[in-house]
């Protein structure tokens, strides 16, 4: 194998870097994001790029084409992580790219394009209430109220950034870059999947279409408290037998759409005590889809079930959307050349979108993102240190990178967007 012991070898030793060993922890900002940015800086330059942190803290590294006004590809990950992660999310994509990067250097090979590897010094959002900072701001979509936005030491994003050596100012450079295009055409991210669906498939990897959108909807029934001992069942108002039937009907329409999840993860009772019929439950509703059409008829549908339930059973019921994301589509010509690269490697090409959030989904606003999925070992375990990416897997993972860098065509897109933004010749 060329690249994929090398791969978990270096993961390995990121996991060290970590604010509890030997649990794994690595947040925004903090002396462990310095530690692994200085040896991802290393694992770039030995693979012939040049590199460095930006003004946020990212950690880019370039790999010029044999053209230096030539179109860039934009790929990566996160090097940051949530409290007790496993070793490959993020850090897979980051590190398998590296790898592509080194074996072209190896060779002496220049592609037509310039190919950047990021990664991204926040993505998880654990220390600062805020997502995707690195990757927004890569894209032009970074808000300065997050500067004043604090951990819980009450240190701000402002002064975490200086105290970093970074510039708390510095996304107003990334943003000029976005305007400029800065001749970026596609960004494509390599994940290991998070869940069992290439798993049970048996396939190393597989063409994510989009990643999921998302609404967040908070439930609360109110009935009529009674004593446990006197009302007749039929006389009953019983908000928390109500709301047991609405999370059951969330689970089967759920079960029965395809392409949908649906989580109720939170469930509160009032008065709460074991000789008194519930007057009031309040709870959660996590619905999810890569197709927004697909996810709005499921809000719909469940809505009305929630209430025909609630006229039925006499609680009243009201519904509030705390939450309404799109789903970040993946660029079509892209995904194609993402197949290719799959079947050039003897693997039949399988699509799913991405129930999980990642640095891509903030790419679509400005130009054509892709995303390839690898496998994830462990029954799908993610998030949690028991994660797992075989040798093998990773192998696959990075020749697919590899030929995709080695056979990109712009997209439509990127070269409609270039048109654009040309100057015209006007007299
Ligand atoms: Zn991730």
């Amino acid at each position: 194998m060329r690249f994929g012991p090398d791969i978990l070898r270096q993961a390995d030793i990121l996991a060290t870097f970590s604010e509890d060993a030997p649990r794994i922890t690595r947040t925004y900002l903090s002396p462990q994001h310095r530690a692994a940015g200085d040896y991802l800086l290393t694992l770039m330059r030995e693979a012939g790029m040049s590199a460095s942190f930006d003004a946020l803290g990212n950690i880019v590294g370039r790999y010029a084409a044999a053209q230096p006004d030539a179109a860039v590809v934009m790929t990566g990950s996160h090097q940051d992580s949530v409290r007790n992660a496993g070793r490959y999310d993020g850090l897979f994509g980051i590190l398998s790219a590296i790898a592509c990067v080194r074996d072209l250097h190896r060779r002496g090979v220049r592609l037509p394009i310039t190919i950047e590897v990021v990664a991204f010094g926040d993505e998880e959002g654990v220390r600062f209430p805020a997502t995707l900072i690195g990757s927004r701001a890569m894209t032009g979509q970074f808000d300065p109220d997050w500067l004043d936005r604090t951990d819980e030491s009450g240190l701000s994003l402002r002064d975490a950034l200086v105290a970093f050596g970074g510039d708390p100012e510095g996304w107003r450079a990334l943003d000029r870059r976005h305007a400029a295009h800065g001749n970026v055409v596609a960004f494509i991210e390599s994940h290991i999947e998070q869940g069992p669906v290439l798993l049970d498939a048996g396939l190393a990897v597989g063409v994510v279409t989009a990643i999921a959108g998302a609404t967040r909807q908070r439930v609360r029934v109110t009935g009529l408290a009674g004593h446990a001992g006197t009302v007749p069942m039929g006389a009953r108002q019983d908000a928390l037998a109500a709301a047991a039937e609405m999370v059951l009907a969330i689970e089967r329409h759920c079960t029965e759409h395809e392409g949908l999840v649906g989580t109720v993860g939170r469930l509160a009772v009032r008065p709460g005590a074991i000789n008194v019929i519930a007057q009031d439950v309040d709870f959660t509703i996590d619905l999810r889809s890569g197709d927004d059409r697909r996810r709005h008829d499921a809000v719909a549908a469940i809505d009305d079930a929630i209430r025909r339930i609630g006229a039925r059973r006499r609680v009243s019921v009201a519904i509030e959307t705390l939450y309404d994301e799109a789903a970040a589509r993946c660029d079509a010509e892209l995904q194609q050349q993402v197949a290719a690269a799959i079947e050039a490697n003897g693997i039949a090409p399988r699509y799913l979108a991405s129930g999980a959030g990642h640095d891509a989904m903030a790419f679509p606003a400005i130009m054509p993102m892709a995303m390839l999925f690898v496998r994830c070992g462990n029954r799908g375990i993610s998030h949690h240190p028991d994660e797992i990416i075989s040798a093998e897997d990773a192998e696959v993972a990075t020749l697919v990178l590899l030929h995709f860098f080695e056979h990109f065509q712009s997209p439509t897109r990127a070269i409609a967007a270039a048109h654009a933004t040309q100057p015209t010749d006007t007299p």
